[in-house]
């Protein structure tokens, strides 16, 4: 049992699966992650996790995973070592650069990347020579980060998670945390009981809509409406904070005149809110402050998203509820690292820290790079194309399928899907078409992903297996701006190499491996995951990564007992008098002692001194597109009938609807939506009984039909995958290789 007990080591990491950022202790016994726990000094999640969290150490389980390198020819997979698969790769991208040039491919990277493989990979793509760089954010909350960024400065979340327990009202717009991020809904509350006024606006009744206070049935899309509709209702009675607006807000006058159009009666018509309703919400807003408006992708995933997201900073400004502790716009982010992504410029059009692509941008990061500028514009096909914006994910077919859709001048040849799966994009006919017309598609991941299903192509189709987010080291940022160190869990699985790894290899194949790592180690071949954040801390001065340096945020996350004693109750927590993992902006240089920033605006200085200015900017690029057409919302529609169209539509697509009657139909959508929604409709558990008998009885066959096997169609990923695969995929055998799974240890888990 001692000996046991010696083996046993605990690795503090956070996880991965949405952006609160909890912390976990992984234990690891002889190599093998054997069991987790919450980390109860995390003031962020404060020894809880969701079932979600719970469940992080499947990641080490292996179950489906890419188990080494293959290629797909005349439709069935093959091995390949790594040196084959780098050699091939290398050689084809270096072919079409010879023909097309380098904005020929696209590298689309990941919201699950460490900060510092986003900085590295961002790195890459420019010393390959191209701005085609892009990941997930593009499609979530790329309207927020432009939308807050534009009326505050910042695009990110203003507060902290904590801090919503200082709240004296809090309003969620297109958000469900209960569900999405279950932990936030422990601060959420905790204010709640502080006293503070829950409202909750959704078409659906979710989850989160069941401890509301006021839930507020909107249509969807409608939303812009409705925060006019508020600002109106607030202005009318002269409940705006007149000082706030005049000393620090610039460009209000415009947006109030906007604002003066929508009148409860306008606004009912497009949100289907009733006025007394919206005059309720109105007025607790106004008699509640500061209060905290938090958002998600229901306000942002909209081809009208940054219009909302606007309106949404602007509502907040006139309450004067920015940079004040219990305020803020408070933005809660998908993917548990979307945010540092972002920060290090895994996107088309901006450098890492948000530098935009001017040359005097590319001149700083040459300096920090240790390259010369013209080094750098070489690699690119024109000093123009190195200024301008990249093909964003959302535009990529177009590129392969009609090169006129975007301002390139070759035509994409090739496909990097680095920790990024081409269905989490919508399009599906042309990706699909666009998938299978380029010369290379590259999938880097722990897993095969569906991109691997939907490409027929042969011979020019691979898959690398990249280590997981528990098989490197590095930093996450969560949503909320804290900087967290990850340590590395266990050894990449099977024959997988880390992200950094991966860079290396590919790198040296193309010939700048040298200047891309002049000043980061190399150990074991793999690139030191604490050097490349140290050179983060050399560039990022524009939003603040200077101060989280790898010994401080290690040190945050290691030492305990420095939170012993302190209240984390309605406070970001503090180290010594460092915030919990220097929230950004954490200036460095020279002390490296700046404590880190939880509330982004300071407002302890008047503009006319230094303080920050806000912009209430609406601006006339988004006249006409500020809501949906009154008419695309028919009489007859969801609002009058208590139930969403689309959903009986898929019960008949399933087959399900000829054996039921309308209101089990609608029994079914709302118990299925959420298990609250009975609330909603007034049902009781017998009025639900026969709906539910039915909902179970067609689960039942569904499941029997799954244990049965595999459709004929073939279009499954088990069926395109594991019958394809030459030694199967189905983690039944575990390689002989295998570090740490020996069978004491296979006895152990
Ligand atoms: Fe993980 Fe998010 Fe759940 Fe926390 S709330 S345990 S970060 S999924």
């Amino acid at each position: 049992a001692e000996a046991t007990a010696d083996m046993r080591q605990y690795r503090k990491t956070v996880c991965p699966f949405c952006s609160v950022g909890c912390s976990i202790w992984a234990e690891v016994e002889n190599g093998v992650w054997v069991g987790q726990e919450p980390a109860f000094e995390s003031p962020i999640n404060q020894g809880t996790h969701c079932a979600k969290g719970a469940a992080t150490r499947e990641i080490a389980l292996g179950e489906r995973r890419t188990k080494y390198p293959m290629k797909k020819v005349d439709g069935a997979w093959i091995r390949l070592s790594w040196e084959q698969a780098i050699e091939e790769i290398g050689e084809k991208l270096l072919a079409i650069r010879e023909e097309h040039g380098p904005d020929s491919v696209e590298w689309l990277g990941s919201a699950k990347f460490s900060n510092e493989q986003a900085y590295l990979f961002r790195k890459f793509a420019a010393f390959w020579g191209t701005n085609n760089v892009d990941h997930q954010a593009r499609i979530c909350h790329s309207t927020t980060v432009a939308g807050v960024a534009n009326i505050y400065g910042y695009g990110a979340m203003t507060n902290s998670y904590n801090d919503i327990r200082n709240s004296k009202s809090i309003i969620i717009i297109g958000g469900n945390p209960a569900e999405a991020h279950p932990v936030s809904m422990l601060h959420v509350l905790g204010g709640k009981e502080n006293g503070a006024p829950l409202i909750v606006v959704d078409p659906r009744f979710t989850r989160t809509a069941a401890h509301a206070d006021e839930y507020v049935r909107i249509r969807p899309g409608a939303d812009v409406a409705f925060l006019w509709g508020l600002a109106r209702i607030i202005l009318e009675n002269g409940w705006e904070d007149r000082e706030y607006l005049s000393q620090r807000v610039f460009g209000f006058d415009e947006v109030r005149k906007e604002i003066m159009n929508w009148t409860p009666d306008e606004v009912e018509k497009v949100t289907g809110i009733p006025p007394d309703q919206l005059e309720r919400v109105a007025r607790t807003l106004a008699d509640n402050r500061p209060g905290t408006l938090i958002w998600c992708m229901g306000l942002t995933q909209s081809t009208i998203g940054n219009n909302k997201t606007r309106a949404a900073s602007i509502l907040q400004l006139i309450l004067g509820n920015i940079g004040k502790s219990g305020g803020g716009a408070n933005i809660f982010r998908g993917h548990d690292n979307v945010q540092g992504a972002t920060d290090l410029g895994v996107s088309c059009d901006t450098l890492p820290a948000y530098y935009g692509l001017t040359e005097s941008a590319w001149r700083h990061w040459g300096r920090v790079w240790d390259v010369e500028y013209s080094w750098l514009r070489d690699r690119f096909a024109s000093k123009d194309l190195m200024e301008a914006p990249g093909i964003p994910v959302s535009r990529w077919a177009d590129g392969v399928l009609d090169d006129e859709g975007v301002d390139q001048p070759a035509p994409l040849k090739g496909i990097f899907f680095w920790g990024h799966a081409s269905n989490s994009q919508t399009r599906g006919p042309e990706r699909v078409a666009a998938l299978n017309a380029v010369d290379l598609c590259v999938i880097v991941d722990p897993y095969p992903t569906q991109t691997a299903i939907e490409n027929e192509m042969t011979d020019n189709l691979y898959l690398l297996p990249s280590g997981s987010t528990m098989e490197m080291a590095g930093s996450v940022t969560n949503s909320n701006r804290s900087v967290q160190w990850r340590e590395k869990v266990v050894e990449p699985l099977f024959e997988a190499r880390t992200d950094y790894e991966i860079v290396r290899l590919l790198a040296e194949k193309l010939g700048f491996a040298d200047r891309l790592f002049k000043h980061i180690g190399i150990e074991n071949g793999v690139p030191v995951a604490e050097d490349i954040l140290h050179e983060i801390n050399r560039g990022t001065w524009t939003i603040g990564y200077t101060g989280q340096s790898p010994e401080r945020l290690k040190r945050h996350m290691k030492q305990q007992e420095l939170f012993d004693g302190i209240s984390l109750i309605g406070t970001s927590g503090e180290v010594e008098g460092d915030y919990y993992c220097l929230p950004w902006p954490s200036w460095g240089r020279p002390e490296m002692d700046h404590p880190g920033t939880p509330l982004l605006y300071d407002l302890s200085k008047p503009v006319a001194e230094g303080g920050l200015p806000f912009r209430a900017r609406w601006g006339v690029e988004h006249e006409g597109g500020n809501l949906l057409a009154e008419d695309s919302y028919p009489a007859g529609s969801e609002i009058e009938d208590g139930y969403p169209e689309i959903t009986v539509n898929m019960l008949e697509a399933l087959g399900w609807a000829d054996e039921l009657t309308d209101r089990e139909k609608l029994i079914i959508v709302a118990v299925a939506a959420d298990r609250f929604s009975h609330q909603m409709f007034d049902l009781t558990e017998e009025d639900a009984a026969p709906a539910m008998a039915a909902l179970e009885n067609a689960i039942r066959t569904a499941d029997a039909e799954r244990e049965a096997g595999p459709s004929d169609d073939g279009n499954t990923i088990d069926d395109a995958w594991l019958n394809s695969s030459p030694d199967g995929q189905d983690g039944s055998a575990l390689p002989s290789n295998f570090p740490g799974y020996s069978d004491e240890a296979l006895e152990v888990i």
